[in-house]
This record gives C-alpha cells, structure tokens and sequence, in this order.
C-alpha cells in the first residue's frame, strides 16, 4: 500500500502510461502518500518489470481497463495519439465520480479523442505539468521533475469545481504552482514557447544530418558553439512530438508562420547589412532572457 491514508488526496489511482512523466508522478505520488494504491499499465513488459523493480506501483498490468476499475483518478500519461483508444477502453470501467486527467502537452485532445467516451458522473480536468527532459521511460523519471514548475490545467466550463480541487492540490503537493487555462489558449502558448522550439531544433540538427561527411564531422566536433543545446532538444521521444505537432497542427501552424515571416525579416537585414536593425534585435531578445531568469524558470 501507498499512502497511510491520513494524507492521501486519493484512494486508487490508474497511471496510464509509466514514462518519464508517469512514473515521476508515481514517485511523487508514493514519496508523499498522495494516494493508497498505485496501479500502473505500460505497453511493454520491460517497462512493467522496471515499474516493479523501482518499485513505483503497488499493482501493474497491460490493461488500462482493469488499473482504471475502482479507481478514483485515472491519470494519461501516453503520447497523445493514444489517447483515444485508452478512452474508448476504460470508459466501461470508470466509476461514477471518478477523475479522468492527463499529463499531455496539448490539451484539446482531451476534449477531442477523450470526452466523447466517458461516462456521465465522470470528471475530465485535463492538466499538462511544463517539466520534462529529453529522457524517456520509467527509469529517467525523479519526484522533483515537478518543484517549481507550472502545472496549467484546463477543466472545461462545465467542469466539476470540486475534482478541479482535487487535481490542483495534487499537482500542489508535488511541488508545482497551478494555473488555470482555457484548452485552446493553453494550446497557443504553448505552441509557441515549446512546439516552435522543438520543430526549429529538429530542423537544424536535420540539417547539419544531410551535410556532406566531411562537414558534418566539424558541426560534431565544435557543436559546443551552439549546436549542441539544439542536439538535446532534437534527442526528446519521436513518437512524443510527432503527436504534439499532429494534435496541435493549427496553433504550431499559426507559431510557425509568425517565426517564418521574422526570420525572413532577420534574412533581409543581413543581406543588406542593417547593423541597427540586427542590433536592436537581438538586444531584446536578452531582455527575455533576463525575464526568464528573474522568473526562475531559466
Ligand atoms: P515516455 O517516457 O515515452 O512514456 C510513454 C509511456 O506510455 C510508456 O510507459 C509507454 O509504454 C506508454 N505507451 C506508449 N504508447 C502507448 C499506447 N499506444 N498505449 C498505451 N500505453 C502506451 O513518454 P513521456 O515523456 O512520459 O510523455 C508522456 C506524456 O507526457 C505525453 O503525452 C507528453 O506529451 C507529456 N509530457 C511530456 C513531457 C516531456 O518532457 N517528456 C513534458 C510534459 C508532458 P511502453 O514503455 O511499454 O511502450
């Protein structure tokens, strides 16, 4: 058993999925007896004997439908293009009251692939903690993923206020500040502050892959330069992002067509050898550098 139940916000918990994110939920979730049984499903039965060994989950199984029978919270911890067979799946199984949430990084996939399924009696609060690395699988996760970070759920207008509580001191009590989002605007942002980078990573470092050897062996070897934080970036899961763009097409769309026109603005000014304008550029982007720092989100 998890939690003594003295401070256990839930009964059973279902962790669909146990990647990096899922199972730093789960060591969360244990490291403070967030709830009184774990169960957790995966795909693979490597990932479940490493559930076991690391010891994240008091019970683990292939199937989404049997973890989610009792549960109070089901929590999707798969990349989004999952999600609506594992909706599909655990809807028969969910009990009235029970919590439906996710950790994805888009969030009207929830309203789209998830919510047609479920029940009535049964609360959705799609959540997305903004904490992660470029690792994957239960053995990269850690419970402090979460210190500090933001958690931004975006329950619907219908939404249960009171699950909306139970999710919000959840991600609390694993050390994360909450906010509250409409899906669409979360899907905006985040486009631009994560979606965006990510695709112009994977651009570069698949650029500097259809050089020619003997270039590409000198982009290798000097990439501390620069190159290198985008290699990090372009190393995160494949089938991640491939969803992230594919679920959050028209805002990553909209990012992209903004970024598109800059950089043709910043293409011009150095053909031209406008000092001031390259300049003045890059002088405010410092500044939200220095946002971010103050912030501490750097
Ligand atoms: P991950 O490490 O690759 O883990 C994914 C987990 O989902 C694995 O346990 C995998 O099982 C399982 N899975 C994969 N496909 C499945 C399917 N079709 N049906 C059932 N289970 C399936 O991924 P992650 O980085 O934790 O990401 C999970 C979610 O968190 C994604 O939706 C992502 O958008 C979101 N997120 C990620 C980050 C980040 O930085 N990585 C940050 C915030 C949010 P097997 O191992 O057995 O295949």
């Amino acid at each position: 058993m998890t939690g003594s139940g003295k401070d256990s916000l839930f009964g059973r918990i279902a962790l669909i999925g146990a990647g990096l994110i899922g199972s730093s939920l789960a060591r969360a979730v244990r490291r403070d007896g967030l709830a009184q049984h774990i169960a957790v499903t995966a795909r693979t039965q490597a990932t479940l004997d490493k559930v076991v060994e690391l010891d994240l989950a008091d019970s683990v199984g292939f199937d989404p439908a049997a973890a989610a029978k009792d549960a109070d919270l089901v929590v999707l911890c798969t990349p989004l293009g999952a999600y609506g067979a594992i909706a599909e799946a655990i809807a028969p199984a969910l009990k009235p009251g029970a919590i439906v949430s996710d950790v994805g990084s888009c969030k009207q996939v929830m309203f789209d692939d998830v919510q047609p399924h479920l029940p009535d009696g049964v609360h959705m609060v799609p959540g997305h903690p903004v904490a992660g690395t470029e690792h994957s699988g239960p053995e990269s996760g850690f419970a402090e993923l979460f210190e500090g970070r933001w958690c931004i759920l975006t329950p619907g207008p219908e939404a249960d206020a009171g699950a909306v509580e139970r999710m919000t001191e959840l991600w609390r009590r694993a050390g994360m500040t909450v906010e509250i989002m409409d899906a669409g605007h979360h899907d905006q942002v985040l486009a631009l502050t994560s979606h965006l980078p990510h695709l112009i990573a994977y651009t570069i470092v698949g650029t500097a892959i259809d050089l020619e050897d003997e270039l590409k062996k000198e982009v290798i070897r000097y990439s501390a330069s620069g190159f290198r934080d985008f290699t990090r970036i372009a190393a995160s899961d494949p089938v991640m992002w491939r969803d992230v763009f594919l679920k959050n097409r028209d805002a990553v769309l909209d990012a992209l067509g903004r970024f598109t026109e800059d950089l043709t603005a910043l293409q011009r000014a150095i053909r031209r050898g406008e000092t001031k304008t390259l300049e003045d550029h890059f002088t405010r982007t410092r500044d939200i550098r220095r946002g971010i720092i103050d912030a501490k989100q750097d």
